[in-house]
């Protein structure tokens, strides 16, 4: 049976408005999503209702507060298959999970001449971390370049693997191009030399199952925020050998078992990374998000969103004016128009009540790479778009090369 897009997108009230006095057409998703309603009451619940701090106190909100916050997430380690919640930390999006991974392994365990493998598609924040923490350590960043058609060169990757790599640190889906990078076959390779593995989910999670025991990755990052949570909470999935291994990475309350003034003893992961007050609130929305995708065939919705890309990558390619950058196969299509620059249209996109994203994407060697220093324009989709906010962007552009 189809699945109803028109009526999922009554969950969205944000989708429902005029913006410059035409209907929103939201093509950001890849910078964040809408967010559901039974996310919104999720939220809402918990501050009029049960707010409490967790796990600290016996009385009965705390116990309430406790019990959702604990469910949440089992809900997420259930999400991406991980072998335990226990294997679940609680971050603030994927920026922060990258950064307790290049201080908790890349600080601690990597050595003078160790290779840090990366690709030229990461978004900045897999790139600074294991800079910092190359810049610490002596470790050597290397980096998997591009096939002519703007893809990761897994051959050329397949020639950086080697005994000195200690850490594959890879995006699952491109944010700039929408790519979907061979992520199990790089995780396979590495392993192969005994490297570490990061993935960097951000852009993943939202658009198809993820199974992190079926990649065999050590660590998966990913923000609540891109798959219809709310902002400020996201997850680091982490291999409990690893989260064994790593010495924390904030210190303070929660984290603990013991403190004394002479010495700390530390909680068991996933807590020992879980310094302070968490955002109890987000973690339970993000429990309700996932609850939210597990009721919806998400086949379809996949089926469903893989058409309307398509649709939007031949619509563009029609125009002999636009170039499409790269081969999308996930949420985001970047393209740029000829001799016109990529703010300029999206600002006259954005006049007819259409929101795009411009500039770099927060990949900034990946513009350098591909020789585009204005960056690209940027539609990104979710399963709520319709064939209508295609549509919508592909009048708008031709609309905007009148106007120009
Ligand atoms: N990695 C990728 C691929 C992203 O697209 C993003 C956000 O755009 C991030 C990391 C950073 O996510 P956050 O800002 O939620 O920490």
């Amino acid at each position: 049976m189809a699945t109803d897009i028109k009526a999922l997108r009554r969950d969205f009230p944000t989708l429902a408005q005029i913006v410059n006095g035409h209907p929103l057409v939201y093509l950001d998703n890849a910078a964040t999503t809408q967010k559901p309603q039974p996310v919104l009451d999720a939220l809402n619940h918990y501050y009029r209702d049960t707010n409490a701090n967790v796990h600290r106190a016996s009385h009965a909100l705390s116990g309430q507060a406790t019990r959702a916050f604990e469910q949440a997430r089992e809900k997420v380690a259930r999400f991406i298959h991980a072998a335990s919640a226990r294997e679940i930390v609680w971050t603030r999006g994927t920026t922060e999970a990258i950064n307790l991974v290049a201080f908790g392994f890349g600080r601690h365990f990597l050595q003078p001449g160790d290779e840090i493998l990366l690709s030229t598609l990461e978004h900045h924040a897999n790139i600074v971390p294991w800079q910092q923490a190359a810049a610490a350590t002596g470790a050597v960043l290397k980096v998997i370049p591009l096939t002519d058609t703007a893809e990761l060169d897994l051959d050329a990757a397949r020639a950086l693997i080697c005994e000195r790599t200690r850490l594959l640190a890879i995006g699952h889906v491109s944010n700039a191009l929408g790519q979907v990078n061979p992520v199990a076959e790089l995780i396979r390779l590495a392993k192969a030399v005994g490297a570490v593995t990061l993935v960097d989910g951000a852009q993943a999670v939202g658009h198809f199952p993820v199974d992190v025991q079926a990649l065999d990755c050590d660590f998966y990052a990913f923000s609540g925020h891109k798959m219809f949570a709310p902002t400020g909470i996201g997850v680091l999935y982490g291999r409990m050998e690893w989260l064994e291994r790593m010495p924390p990475w904030q210190t303070g309350g929660e984290m603990i078992k013991t403190v004394s003034f002479e010495a700390t003893t530390f909680n068991a992961p996933p807590f020992k990374f879980e310094a302070g007050t968490p955002n109890i609130a987000g973690a339970i929305a993000l429990g309700a998000a996932v609850d939210y995708l597990a009721v919806q065939d998400r086949a379809a919705l996949m089926r469903h969103e893989d058409a309307l890309l398509r649709q939007l990558v031949d619509g563009l390619d029609a125009m002999a004016d636009i170039n499409v950058i790269g081969r999308p196969r996930a949420g985001a299509v970047s393209f740029v128009m000829d001799d016109v620059h990529p703010q300029d249209l999206a600002t006259l996109l954005d006049m007819q009540g259409i929101a795009v994203r411009t500039g770099h994407h927060c990949a900034m060697p990946l513009m350098q790479a591909l020789a585009l220093p204005q960056g690209t324009v940027r539609a990104s989709l979710a399963f709520y778009n319709t064939d209508d906010d295609v549509a919508a962007l592909l009048a708008g552009i031709d609309k905007a090369r009148e106007l120009l």
